[in-house]
């Protein structure tokens, strides 16, 4: 029997120790200095916000472990030493592995802001952000006013939960549009309009400059790098992007990137020595994907394959087609495939946007051999199973707009929009295609 030690209790470690236990009997210990136990780090958001209590992110219960044999223990690594086998704790307690497995997420990234570690200053990432959010920002009067710095997919959920408490918040963002390196210029326009329509202050082409002390040490306002404001807060979250959490590996003799540097086994440069989740770094792109990506189900995908590997059977990581799904405040968002923010040049896109400016698609396809290459929607539910099957079958845009109505997932009774999509496609391109009724056994079964 080995012993497999996993640092990091989030989904990529513990999935990892929960298919290692359904194929094999090997000692399995769970470290993290985070929480006892394993929490969708996806739903902090909701806690603060009162739809759920931090109890509910757990998805399994406390005799789970214990019933499983997977040992939890809760501790801070500071050091690995290969050559011994062995973790060495900040307490400078050790434990010994025969295999090990490096699972430790992402932190915020800080960019050596002066004043980026005053009290009142967080990320959006661990628990101990909630925490600290809620001791500096329970209401709108400990915290008249919120600074968000960096706009992606945290900032745009922090400034959510500020304004779910009636905060007000200023959202800086670095580009002249938000998110406008990921979406579509059309696609980012409708976010910008729809922050603004929550009464966010956002502020464009804004940098962070500085965050002023008070005499206690606590935040008491921020400076605007480009215009020298002085913008007086109470509390400022940065969520200006995030990055492999490793630095206690520096001195390990384990090759570092930014992230763990594995290879398409999920090994690193040492035997016996393993990286997933967001921490890992692939040594080369698969397909067009990035090396590190750090998104909740690929962190599962990689739980799942390494557990193969290290119960006898040595499978690749193999993610499939890219897709992802967010919210921007009350719009859902979805991507499958690529949707580039720029098309590249052998690409056509088509774009629909509905009139009430907060539902759109955005298809991306090849202008020659019209493959389908994905598809962004706004406020439009879509059934994932058919974009994979779609897209790895190399399906053709006429193809997809044919069968619209099988790949939407909206509720019963939502007003469907794929007649005016599909019309609107046929007259930009002069072309003849109809729209096929609904699969009834489309929910059983992707047949296409
Ligand atoms: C607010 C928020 C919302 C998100 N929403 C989405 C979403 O909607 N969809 C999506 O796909 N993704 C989302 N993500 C990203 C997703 O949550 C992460 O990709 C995922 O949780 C990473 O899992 P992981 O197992 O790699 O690492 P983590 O969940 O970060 O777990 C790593 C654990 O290791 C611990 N650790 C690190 N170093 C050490 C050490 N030296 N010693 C001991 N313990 C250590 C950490 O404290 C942490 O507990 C969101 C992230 C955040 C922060």
């Amino acid at each position: 029997m080995e012993h497999i030690v996993i640092i990091g209790n989030g989904i990529s470690g513990v999935t990892a120790a929960r298919h290692i236990r359904k194929r094999s009997n090997d000692k399995i210990t769970v470290i993290s200095a985070e929480t006892d136990y394993f929490f969708s780090r996806t739903a902090l958001m909701y806690v603060y916000m009162g739809h759920l209590k931090f109890e509910h992110t757990k998805p399994y219960e406390n005799w789970f472990w214990k019933k499983n044999r997977i040992t939890l223990k809760k501790g801070y690594v500071k050091k690995v030493n290969p050559q011994a086998k062995e973790l060495i704790f900040s307490n400078d307690e050790t434990i010994s592995y025969d295999k090990l497995v490096i699972a430790t997420g992402s932190k915020p990234n800080k960019f050596g802001w002066p004043g980026q570690d005053l009290k009142g200053v967080m990320g959006m990432y661990h628990k101990q952000d909630l925490d600290n959010l809620e001791l500096y920002a329970p209401n709108n009067n400990v915290c008249k006013r919120a600074v968000v710095v960096g706009g992606g997919l945290i900032g745009i959920e922090l400034v959510e939960m500020l304004r779910s408490r009636d905060i007000p918040v200023t959202f800086l963002v670095r580009e002249n549009s938000f998110w406008d390196m990921i979406l579509p210029p059309s696609e980012s326009k409708i976010i910008n309009r729809h922050i603004i329509e929550h009464h966010i202050d956002l502020r464009l082409n804004s940098n962070l400059k500085e965050i002023v002390s008070d005499e206690n040490g606590k935040v008491r306002a921020i400076v605007i790098a480009e215009t020298g404001e002085e913008l007086p807060c109470d509390v400022v979250g940065l969520t200006a992007g995030v990055s492999p959490n490793i630095s206690f590996l520096k001195d390990s003799e384990i090759e570092l990137g930014r992230g763990v540097k594995v290879n398409r086994y999920l090994e690193t440069n040492i035997k016996d020595i393993y990286a997933i989740g967001d921490c890992a770094e692939q040594r080369e792109n698969i397909g067009q994907r990035r090396t590190i990506e750090a998104v909740w189900y690929t962190g599962r995908m990689m739980g799942e394959t390494l557990a193969q590997t290290l119960c006898g059977n040595r499978i690749a990581y193999n993610p499939g087609p890219w897709f992802n799904s967010a919210k921007f405040l009350d719009i859902e968002y979805q991507t499958y495939g690529w949707v580039w923010a720029q098309p590249k040049d052998n690409e056509a896109r088509f774009y629909w946007e509905h009139k009430d400016q907060k539902k759109c698609i955005h298809i991306n396809y090849n202008k020659e051999t019209h493959e389908f290459l994905g598809i962004n929607t706004f406020g439009i539910r879509m059934r994932h199973e058919f974009f994979d099957v779609a897209l790895t079958k190399k399906q053709s845009v006429e193809f997809v707009l044919e069968n619209l109505a099988d790949a939407n997932f909206d509720p019963e009774f939502y007003k469907l929009h794929e007649k005016e999509i599909v019309s609107k496609f046929n007259m930009e391109n002069n072309t003849q295609i109809k729209l096929k009724k609904k699969k009834w056994n489309r929910i059983f079964k992707v047949n296409i």
